[in-house]
C-alpha cells in the first residue's frame, strides 16, 4: 500500500541525512535545486496575545515539498543545510518569502508581525545586517513588524560579533526574539545585555508543565526573569486549554501551539483568521 511505501522511503531518507551515507550528496544537490525551483514552502503559526485573545503575529516555518519523499519538516533538512553552507541561500529564500507574505497581509490590512528563524551560522554572517536591511527596503512592511528568532547558540559562538549584528539590526527597528530558551547554554549575562524584545520558553518545558512540577517551576521562573528584564514572554508548544489558562494566570504574554493552531499554509491561515 502507498502509505507503507512512504514510511519506508522516509526512513531511508532520514538515514541519508548522515553525511557518511552515500545518499548525502544526492540530497545536498536536491536541496540546492529545491531552493532554486521554489520547492520550499512556508507555513505560518500564530502567536496569540493571551490577555486580549488577539493575534499578535505569526512565525514562518519552512517545509520542503520533495517530489518523491513528500512534505519534509525542517528538522530533516536544516541540519544538512547548516553543514553544507546551503543555509545561506535557504535563509535568503525564507526571508524573501516571509517578507513578501507579510507585505501582502499588511496590504490586506492584517497588521501582523512576521517572525523568521535564523540559524547561528546565518545570524553570525557579517553580511546579514546589510542583507536584511536591503531586503526590507524592497518590501512594504515596517521593520518593527519583523522579528528574528535566534537561539542562545548564536550568542555563545561569537558574543562580540553577535552584539554588533544585534545592534545594527535593532537600530533599524527590527525585533529580536530568543528562541528555545532554557535548552541552550543560557547565560544570564547575555540575556541581560542583548537588545531583545522577546524570549520564547522552549516547548519541552511547556507541553508537560501540568504533569511535571519541575517543568512548571522552570516556566514560572523564565516568565519572571523575562519580565524583570523587560522582555515579552512567549510560551511555545501549548497543546491544550488547561495549559493555556495556567500560562495566563502566570502572566505569560504570548502563546503559541497546536491548541490555537498548527502551522498553516498562507491560504489556510487566511481562512483561519477571521473566525478567531
Ligand atoms: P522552533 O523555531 O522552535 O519552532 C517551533 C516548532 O514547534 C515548530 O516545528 C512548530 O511546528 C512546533 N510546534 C508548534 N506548536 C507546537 C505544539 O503545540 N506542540 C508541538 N509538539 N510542537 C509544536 P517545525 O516547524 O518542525 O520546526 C522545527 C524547527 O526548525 C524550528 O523550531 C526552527 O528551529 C527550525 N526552523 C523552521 N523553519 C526554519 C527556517 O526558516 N530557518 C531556520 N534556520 N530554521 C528553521
Ligand atoms: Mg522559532
Ligand atoms: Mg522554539
Ligand atoms: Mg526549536
Amino acid at each position: 500500500c502507498a502509505a507503507k511505501q512512504d514510511i519506508k522511503k522516509y526512513t531511508i531518507y532520514s538515514n541519508g541525512l548522515d553525511k557518511h551515507n552515500p545518499h548525502h550528496l544526492t540530497m545536498v544537490g536536491e536541496l540546492r535545486q529545491a531552493i532554486e525551483n521554489d520547492e520550499l514552502v512556508l507555513h505560518f503559526q500564530p502567536k496569540i496575545n493571551i490577555q486580549t485573545r488577539s493575534i499578535s503575529g505569526v512565525e514562518a516555518l519552512v517545509r520542503w515539498q520533495h517530489p518523491e519523499h513528500g512534505f519534509l519538516p525542517p528538522d530533516d533538512f536544516i541540519p544538512m543545510a547548516e553543514r553544507t553552507g546551503l543555509i545561506k541561500p535557504l535563509s535568503i529564500w525564507v526571508l524573501n518569502h516571509a517578507l513578501s507574505q507579510g507585505e501582502k497581509w499588511h496590504q490586506q490590512n492584517f497588521k501582523l508581525s512576521i517572525a523568521i528563524n535564523l540559524s547561528p551560522a546565518t545570524f553570525l554572517d557579517p553580511e546579514l545586517p546589510n542583507l536584511i536591511i536591503g531586503m526590507l527596503s524592497l518590501y512594504d512592511i515596517p521593520p518593527n513588524f519583523v522579528t528574528l528568532e535566534i537561539t542562545e547558540g548564536s550568542m555563545i559562538k561569537n558574543p562580540d560579533l553577535a552584539m554588533e549584528i544585534l545592534e545594527r539590526l535593532t537600530s533599524k527597528g527590527i525585533k529580536i526574539s530568543i528562541d528555545d530558551f532554557g535548552t541552550g547554554y543560557s547565560s544570564l549575562v547575555y540575556l541581560k545585555k542583548m537588545p531583545a524584545s522577546e524570549v520564547k520558553i522552549d516547548k519541552s518545558f511547556v507541553t508537560d508543565m501540568l504533569k511535571n512540577d519541575n517543568d512548571a517551576v522552570i516556566v514560572k521562573s523564565i516568565i519572571d526573569l523575562g519580565h524583570n528584564l523587560g522582555l515579552k514572554v512567549v510560551a511555545e508548544g501549548v497543546e491544550d486549554k488547561q495549559t493555556a489558562n495556567y500560562l495566563k494566570t502566570l502572566g505569560c504574554d504570548l502563546l503559541q501551539g497546536y491548541y490555537f493552531s498548527k502551522p498553516l499554509s498562507s491560504d489556510d491561515f487566511l481562512n483561519w483568521l477571521p473566525k478567531n
